[in-house]
C-alpha cells in the first residue's frame, strides 16, 4: 500500500520505518516546508504545489503532526481516506473542543471554564477557587500560552502572557504523578492498548518515560482504558492515540491527547511486542493489530537540544539509540534512548547512568 504521511518530522520517520518493513511505500508531506524525516518521498510544499502529485502516489493518508491547517486535511479527505478522521484532529487543535469533549463523554478532566479577557479569567479563577491554570485555547507560541494564577487578582498579569484571544482557564490538579496511555484502533473497530507510562518532565519538555508504570493497580489501567475507548469509540477512530493523564489520590484526570503516536509510547519500539509506529501503521492499512504487551521495564530518555556522546551511549549494553538525523538546537528532540532491564530496580541504575553521560539531561531522579 502507498501510506501518504501529513507532517514530516521524527514521528513520521519512524511510521516509515517501521512501516516499510510491512512492505509500504511512502510520501511524507510537510506544508510548513521544514521536512526533517529523511526518509520516504519528501514533499517540502510551503506553496502547496505539490500537493496532486502527493496525492496521486498514496493509497490513504494519515498525520504525524496535530497542527496542520484543518482546511487542508478536509480537503484531502475528499479525494482520499484519512485517518484518523479529521474530527480528531480538529478537537486536538483547539483545547476548548478537546475539553467540552471529555467532558460531554464522562471523562474525568479538571473544572474548566472558557474565557476571553482578563477581567473573564479573574471571574472564573475566583468561581473554580484555589489554584488554576490558564491555557491559550490554540497552540501557544514563544513561551507564550500557559499561567499558574494562585490568585484571581494575577489575572491581569497573566492575561497578556497567553498571547491569545480564547483560553481555558482549569483548576490545577495536584497529581501524584503524569501518566499516559497510548492505544490503537483498527478499522474493524478492534482495539489494542499499551500498558501506561509514568512521563517526567523538564522545563515543560517530556525527558523520561518508564513503561510499564509500577505501581498502577488494575483499577487504575482500566480506568484509563475506558477513557481512551470512549474517546475512540466515539470518534470512530482509526490508528494510534495517546492520552494525557494525572495520577491523583481519587484516580486519573484526563488532560489532553494527541492524536497520532507520541514521545510518551517511543519505548514501546524495544520495550514492547509490537512498536506504537508499526500498529499505527497497521491500523490504518487496515491490517490486524499487533500485541501491545511489554517486553521488560523500559526507560525511553529524550535527547534535546544535542545527541550527546553516541559512542559512549553505544557502549553501554542496554541501550537501544534512535537518532532523528535532526541539527541539534536548544530544546529540539533530536532523539532518544530506549533502556531495558530485568527488573525495575536494574532500570533505575541503568537510566541514571545512562542520564549521567548527556549533556543538559536533568538527574533521574526516580524511584520505583
Ligand atoms: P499541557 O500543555 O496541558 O500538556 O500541560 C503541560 C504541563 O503542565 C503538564 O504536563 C503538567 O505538568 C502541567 N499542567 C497542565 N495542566 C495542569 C493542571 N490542571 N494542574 C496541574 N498541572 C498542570
Amino acid at each position: 500500500m502507498r501510506i501518504g504521511i501529513l507532517g514530516a518530522g521524527q514521528l513520521g520517520r519512524m511510521l516509515t520505518l517501521d512501516g516499510m518493513r510491512l512492505g509500504h511505500e511512502f510520501s511524507l508531506y510537510d506544508p510548513a516546508g521544514k521536512a526533517s524525516a529523511g526518509v520516504g518521498t519528501i514533499y517540502n510544499d510551503p506553496d502547496g504545489q505539490h500537493l496532486a502529485t502527493f496525492l496521486n502516489e498514496t493509497d490513504v493518508v494519515t498525520y504525524e503532526f496535530e497542527h496542520l491547517p484543518l482546511d487542508l486535511v478536509n480537503r484531502i479527505a475528499t479525494e482520499k481516506p484519512v485517518h484518523p478522521v479529521p474530527r480528531a484532529l480538529q478537537c486536538c487543535q483547539n483545547r476548548t473542543l478537546e475539553k467540552a469533549l471529555f467532558r460531554d463523554l464522562g471523562i474525568n478532566t479538571a473544572p474548566f471554564e472558557v474565557v476571553e479577557s482578563a477581567e473573564a479569567l479573574q471571574a472564573a479563577t475566583q468561581r473554580l477557587g484555589g489554584r488554576v491554570v490558564a491555557k491559550s485555547a490554540t497552540d501557544g507560541y514563544d513561551g507564550k500560552g500557559q499561567a499558574v494564577l494562585d490568585t484571581p487578582e494575577q489575572a491581569p498579569q497573566a492575561w497578556p502572557r497567553l498571547g491569545c484571544d480564547t483560553a481555558i482557564a482549569e483548576s490545577f490538579v495536584p497529581f501524584r504523578r503524569e501518566l499516559s496511555i497510548v492505544a490503537a484502533r483498527g478499522q474493524d473497530g478492534e482495539m489494542a492498548f499499551y500498558p501506561l507510562a509514568e512521563n517526567i518532565h523538564h522545563q515543560g519538555i517530556l525527558r523520561f518515560s518508564i513503561a510499564p508504570a509500577p505501581h498502577v493497580t488494575p483499577e487504575l489501567e482500566d480506568q484509563a482504558q475506558r477513557m481512551i475507548r470512549t474517546l475512540m469509540n466515539e470518534l470512530g477512530y482509526v490508528g494510534v492515540l495517546a492520552l494525557e493523564m494525572f495520577e491523583t489520590e481519587e484516580g486519573l484526570v484526563a488532560n489532553e491527547m494527541a492524536p497520532r503516536v507520541h514521545n510518551s509510547g517511543h519505548w514501546s519500539q524495544n520495550g514492547a511486542v509490537t512498536s506504537q509506529f508499526e500498529n499505527h501503521i497497521r491500523a490504518v492499512s487496515g491490517l490486524p493489530l499487533g500485541e501491545t504487551a511489554a517486553l521488560q521495564p523500559t526507560c525511553m530518555i529524550n535527547l534535546i537540544g544535542e545527541t550527546g556522546p553516541v559512542a559512549e551511549i553505544l557502549r553501554l549494553p542496554y541501550t537501544h539509540l534512535h537518532l532523528y538525523g535532526k541539527a541539534g538546537r536548544s530544546g529540539r528532540k533530536v532523539g532518544h534512548i530506549n533502556i531495558l532491564a530485568d527488573s525495575l530496580e536494574e532500570l533505575r541504575w541503568r537510566a541514571m547512568n545512562t542520564a549521567s553521560l548527556l549533556p543538559e539531561c536533568p538527574e533521574f531522579d526516580w524511584r520505583p
